[in-house]
């Protein structure tokens, strides 16, 4: 029999889900139903059960099914009628709803680590497996979703009474040895949750750390948990942490959580906000690429790209990270002269990224740069021509690699408002023909 917490009675967890959002307790029950006819237990588990207890709103559901999980979540996005991702590799499924709350689904399995930082092996497993197979002790319950004990909580491992003492605990001593990107993770949640990592986990810790462990793993794999600390409210707690426990030099001997970096961090985050007070209609944020350009700030471009390949990075991210190394002091020294004729501005800006730019604003904490980006933003960006291709060939012009010339020039022309109407861009391309032949 599954041990249950002495302080979580089943009927105080029924109230906690009642809390929830009807789409949520609708979802529940359709998963209950659906279990119930396929003769196999689910439960909630993971991130969502832990931010129940906390009372933060998570859209994101964790079932597991101690059965067919991908059977389970077929069947469950049909009557859902959400769409199924599924994950072959893993053995997983995701389903989102019309509503747009998100299901991972997975079947309960047992892993076993045949080396330390090796990836592990898995097989079918009780929902008890599942659960020791675990990074934290908060992240380690489960509650039955099944009609004969609805609302049961599952607490082998004190995740109710870590959760009270707002402290992050592995579930056995040799959890970070196993995996170690636990170790990032643990620096995550503690941060994000206000907690702290116990004393015996920070023990533990500090062993993996000796032993170099995170040096051990492909850097593929601490790449999403890296991402994910840049992602969090709280990058510069994540960054000290992390520079305090362990370091950096998994990722690279030169990158440091220097005072320098700090302040540029800091100086980030208020750029982030400026950016999001007045323009984030303008374009979601890769925010966590601004951090990323701030760590790598004492590599050479060659290192730069060496560790994007390395983190397995898009090759649009890679692309942002070198941009910033290529252009990024020239265009800082430009851009902090006052008298920059608007289309020079442009000419400077509009190859780059937002997440480039704003650095630079970061960066530079100068006034002038500052502004020459808001009217990059506010009026420059997105500024278009009038005339057309047709207008161009009834002027007697050949289309071809010329058109993209003449259109750049009455861009740079309306930036500079020596062009205001189509009449006068006509003008101005007639007497760019004259000048040409
Ligand atoms: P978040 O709120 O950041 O999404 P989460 O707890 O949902 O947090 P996920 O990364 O989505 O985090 O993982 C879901 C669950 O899978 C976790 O709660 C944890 O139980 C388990 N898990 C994830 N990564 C690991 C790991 N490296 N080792 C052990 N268990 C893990």
């Amino acid at each position: 029999m599954h041990k249950k917490t002495a302080s979580y009675t089943q009927y105080g967890m029924r109230q906690l889900l009642d809390t929830l959002k009807p789409e949520v307790r609708t979802l529940i029950s359709t998963a209950q139903r659906l279990a119930g006819e396929k003769r196999l237990r689910a439960y909630l588990v993971g991130g969502f059960v832990r931010d129940l207890f906390l009372g933060a709103s998570n859209l994101d559901l964790d079932i597991m099914v101690e059965g067919d999980g991908i059977e389970y979540a077929d069947a469950l996005s049909a009557r859902l009628n959400a769409r199924c991702i599924h994950h072959k590799r893993f053995g997983t499924a995701t389903l989102v709803t019309e509503g747009h709350l998100k299901i991972d689904i997975a079947s309960s399995r047992k892993e076993t680590y045949p080396e330390p930082a090796s990836l592990p092996e898995v097989k079918p497993g009780s929902i008890l497996d599942d659960l020791a197979r675990r990074d934290f002790s908060i992240n380690a319950m489960a509650v039955s979703v099944n009609s004969d004990d609805f609302g049961m909580l599952i607490d082998v491992y004190g995740g109710c009474r870590d959760l009270k003492k707002k402290r992050i605990s592995v579930l056995h001593e040799n959890s970070f040895v196993d995996d170690p990107t636990r170790i990032l993770r643990a620096i995550r949640f503690e941060q994000r949750l206000a907690f702290s990592i116990s004393s015996k986990t920070l023990r533990y810790l500090s062993v993996a750390s000796r032993k170099r462990m995170l040096q051990k793993l492909n850097l593929q794999r601490v790449r999403d948990e890296i991402m994910l600390m840049l992602q969090e409210k709280n990058p510069v707690a994540q960054m000290q942490r992390l520079g305090g426990l362990y370091g950096f030099s998994f990722l690279h001997p030169r990158i440091s959580f220097s005072s320098k970096t700090r302040k540029l961090f800091e100086s980030i985050e208020l750029c982030l906000q400026w950016f999001s007070r007045n323009f984030s209609h303008r374009r979601q944020l890769d925010s966590w690429l601004l951090y990323c350009i701030a760590l790598f700030e004492p590599l050479s471009a060659s290192s730069t790209r060496q560790l994007a390949k390395k983190l397995a990075l898009r090759r649009g991210e890679e692309k942002r990270l070198l941009d910033y190394k290529k252009s990024g002091l020239c265009i800082l020294k430009a851009l902090q002269k006052k008298a920059v004729a608007p289309s020079r501005v442009f000419g400077y800006l509009e190859p780059h990224s937002y997440e480039v730019i704003l650095f630079l604003v970061a960066k530079a904490k100068n006034a002038t740069l500052k502004r020459h980006v808001e009217d990059f933003f506010r009026r420059y960006n997105g500024i278009r021509h009038s005339v057309s291709g047709r207008d161009l060939s009834g002027l007697g012009i050949t289309p071809g690699p010329l058109y993209a010339k003449i259109f750049r020039a009455l861009i740079k022309a309306r930036l500079d408002g020596k062009v205001r109407s189509k009449k006068e861009e006509l003008v101005f391309v007639r007497r760019l023909q004259k000048s040409i032949r």
